[in-house]
């Protein structure tokens, strides 16, 4: 394979995922790309899914994420992992534009990524194509030869017409993607399934994103680590090693980690950060007003007239300008609006309304911020003591994670290892310790190490020892942060 000059980077074939409404035949076109595209041969291997498969087409491969919908994708998106390169949105041509259509594209929209529609079900008598490009239109998806520049295919996934011509278009759209990875870089990917074997233990599905998986690498996630034992393609087949977007089963986790999450696998070496139980660093979640400077709001009432109301006024209030407001609608907060503010770090603020059972489970687990009340100068409060946390948290200068914890800790000397993952950091700097993403206590740094030796700062992405003075023992997995 070429190279490129001096950065040693590698073409990686695509990571593609198909989403649309339910119903729409996405299962129905992965099981038909999978089965009219992986040499039976080799197929013979295939057991189960392992959550991805890869297929070759026109002599250059595809990776699928089969698990299709909204919820893994959720899931990565909410650690701020994206695995995915490309989606193919899927709309049946006899149903059209659908709920979980617009959802889906929100979703796609919001991880920025590209995406090729495919209007299935052609197959089936009366439908009209042109009804369901109006459609897209309608939605916003500006199709390509009507203006816009989304390319779109008629497709049946269940007798097969357009799937090869679907293939080209997601060639095309990858190799304008220009998708690289660094052989020699730091091994990086996502976890995308996990199941617990009686016979095997923790057995976890990855795709390899950066650098090579290699069997005996420790391996880790922000919440789960052990070393890589063996290594099997999505064939079954066992390998010591796999490079980018390759799916992998991987055996060697000593407890669960959970879907969605990076991991970092690297081999171990010796040396005092090294010896740190290797734990990796959750990209820390865009801020929303650091991000876009945009808080991004979904809105629900009980009734249009007061929808109105909570609509007006936070379109008049004196922060609006730093709100957009993605979506507003009718009724209880439902899971829908919690999955789009979940994708979306969006804060969702409900007048004269609650949250359904699933909402409310979906708000806990992920801690999803959500407003109610019945009163509006009580939303109004609520929603400025949330903008001036947010200002604050815009006014972060350096923000350090507590990945390990030495000795004996005393209030006055403590050290701990961690991992920079907003810098400078600085030496003597005093911080506000965060636990559960609140602020929990006070110190300062009275010593800063950067592989052994004395420093008087660090830069972001460093791992760093630390003797530091607080009012409270610190744990693993606490957030040191500056503040300006
Ligand atoms: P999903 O919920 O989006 O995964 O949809 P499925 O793949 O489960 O498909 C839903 C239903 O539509 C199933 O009964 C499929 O057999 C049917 N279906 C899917 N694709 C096609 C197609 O291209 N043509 C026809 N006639 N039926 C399809």
């Amino acid at each position: 394979m070429k190279k490129d000059e001096g950065n040693n980077l590698l073409p990686r074939p695509p990571i593609i995922v198909v989403m649309g409404h339910v119903d729409h035949g996405k299962t129905t076109l992965l099981d038909y790309i999978r089965q009219t595209n992986v040499a039976i041969k080799e197929a013979g291997g295939i057991t189960q899914s392992i959550g991805a498969y890869e297929i070759e087409h026109s002599g250059k491969k595809i990776t699928f994420i089969d698990t299709p919908g909204h919820e893994a994708f959720s899931k990565m998106r909410a650690r701020g992992t994206q695995v995915a390169d490309l989606a193919i949105l899927v709309v049946a041509a006899d149903e059209g534009v659908k709920p979980q259509t617009k959802e889906a594209l929100g979703h796609i929209q919001a991880a920025k990524l590209p995406f090729i529609v495919a209007i299935n079900k052609i197959d089936k008598p009366d439908v009209n194509l042109d009804r369901v490009k109006n459609e897209l239109m309608t939605a916003g998806i500006l199709l390509e030869g009507y203006g816009g520049n989304v390319s779109w295919q008629a497709v049946s996934a269940k007798t097969g017409q357009g799937v090869s011509e679907l293939l080209d278009l997601i060639l095309l759209a990858a190799e304008l993607e220009n998708l690289k990875y660094e052989p020699a870089g730091q091994t990086q990917g996502v976890i995308i399934e996990v199941h617990l074997d009686s016979r095997r233990g923790i057995v976890a599905s990855v795709i390899v994103k950066n650098g090579i998986l290699r069997v005996g690498q420790g391996i880790a996630t922000p919440t789960a680590g052990g070393k890589i034992k063996s290594l099997e393609n999505f064939l079954g087949k066992k390998a010591d090693s796999l490079e980018p977007s390759s799916p992998a089963l991987l055996l060697g986790f000593d407890s669960l980690p959970q879907v969605g999450e990076e991991f970092l696998a690297r081999e171990v070496k010796l040396g005092i950060i090294e010896e740190m139980p290797l734990v990796t660093v959750k990209r820390p979640l865009t801020v929303p007003l650091e991000d876009s400077q945009k808080l991004k709001v979904i809105l629900k009432a009980d009734n249009t007239g007061s929808l109105e109301v909570l609509d007006d006024i936070i379109k008049n209030l004196p922060s609006t300008k730093s709100l957009e407001i993605l979506e507003k609608g009718i009724g209880k907060i439902n899971e829908n609006n919690l999955k789009l503010a979940l994708t979306t770090q969006a804060l969702v603020i409900g007048f004269k309304v609650d949250l359904d059972k699933a909402a409310e489970n979906l708000k806990n687990i992920h801690n999803i911020k959500v407003i109610t009340s019945e009163i509006i100068y009580e939303l109004l409060k609520e929603l400025e003591d949330y903008l001036t946390l947010l200002k604050k948290t815009a006014n972060l200068q350096a923000e350090l994670e507590v990945l390990a914890v030495f000795g004996v800790p005393e209030k006055n000397k403590q050290i701990i290892g961690g991992r920079i993952t907003k810098g400078p950091i600085k030496n003597q700097q005093k911080f506000e310790v965060w636990r559960k993403e609140q602020s929990f206590t006070q110190g300062r740094i009275l010593n800063l190490q950067e592989q052994r030796k004395d420093v008087p700062e660090a830069e972001a992405g460093k791992e760093v020892g630390l003797l530091i003075e607080a009012d409270d023992i610190i744990k693993v997995g606490d957030k040191l942060k500056v503040f300006v």
